[in-house]
């Protein structure tokens, strides 16, 4: 995408924090940690603090200034219009070496149903990347303005891993829905070569899971690529926000907030203390906590089975 790799490169030779934010993390430290059957990265990133301790309850969110809404955004941050309202902006607080922010232009709740479809666009848009998207319950640092994220592919572990451990539950010519037996943290995955397709499956994944916790959709973290002709959609439905480990006092405390990234096998810790006492075990329990069980996926699996076979006899 050409003209992402312009703006890219325009934004760090005029923009300082993020030129500065970006050199840094050529240094940062990262160590590997095999959980289960994937291996994980753990990424010291002192920058993601802001969205690690970021505070999503309501009355934080109607006090702050919204950071995702243009006329609070830094002076120098340039965008790309998509679809006429999107804007592809660089994220001046990066975890990958190339790694976009896309708000929608409008102040409006953070939603995937109605934008699922967007997302398919956005990433047919910029191959070479990867989209995610952190449900509000599930990593999103607002909330409150709808809003993907996007990152240079091949960085994720799992992108490439899960094929490994892939068993299919729904097959047609064009589009495939796996269940991928990741340990201990197991998820979906939709493969269409067509939209319409890939947005079937989603429809039946979304209308099969429950709401938590009176929230306003049911909680997930979903990556997205395009490689070609065909969309690879991971799906990860969560049960609870930030693990007990978030909130806990003293050597018991973590401050990791799980969103896509680390879904996607990298854990991001914004303290140094974190990033030295992380061990296999830690991330194992805070997957556990946060993720299905493999019984609590089967469930959901039964469902779209169902919703399937009634719709396709
Ligand atoms: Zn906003």
């Amino acid at each position: 995408m050409e003209i992402v790799d312009v703006l890219i490169d325009n934004q760090l030779a005029s923009w300082n924090v993020a030129n500065e934010n970006y050199k840094a993390l050529k240094n940062v430290r990262v160590k590997e940690v095999k959980v289960g059957n994937l291996l994980y990265k753990v990424q010291f990133n002192p920058a993601r603090i802001l969205s690690s301790a970021a505070k999503v309850d309501k009355v934080s969110l109607q006090t702050r200034k919204c950071f995702l809404c243009a006329e609070n955004r830094p002076a120098e941050q340039e965008g790309i219009l998509f679809e006429g309202h999107y804007e592809i902006l660089i994220n001046p607080y990066p975890i990958f070496s190339r790694h976009l922010t896309i708000p929608e232009k409008e102040h409006t709740p953070q939603r995937i149903i109605t934008r699922f479809g967007d997302m398919l666009d956005l990433s047919d848009y910029l191959q070479g990347f990867t989209l995610f998207y952190n449900g509000p319950k599930c990593g999103a640092s607002a909330p409150d303005h709808a809003h993907f994220q996007a990152g240079n592919s091949g960085f994720m572990p799992i992108e490439s891993e899960w094929v490994n451990y892939r068993k299919k539950i729904i097959g047609k010519e064009v589009g495939a829905l796996w269940h991928v037996d990741a340990i201990p943290c197991p998820f979906l995955v939709i493969e269409a070569s067509s939209k319409v397709d890939a947005e079937y499956l989603f429809n039946l994944y979304y209308q099969s899971l429950e709401l938590k916790d009176a929230g306003e959709e049911p909680m997930m973290n979903v990556l997205a690529m395009k490689n070609r002709e065909s969309w690879t959609v991971l799906l990860f439905p969560r049960k609870k926000h930030r693990p007990d480990c978030y909130y806990s006092q003293g050597e018991e405390n973590l401050l990791i907030s799980p969103a896509s990234v680390d879904m996607g096998g990298v854990f991001i810790t914004p303290l140094e203390k974190d990033f030295n006492k992380i061990q296999a075990s830690d991330i194992e329990n805070i997957l556990q906590e946060v993720c299905l069980s493999a019984d609590e996926l089967h469930e959901v699996e039964e469902k779209i089975i169902n919703k399937y076979g009634r719709a396709n006899n």
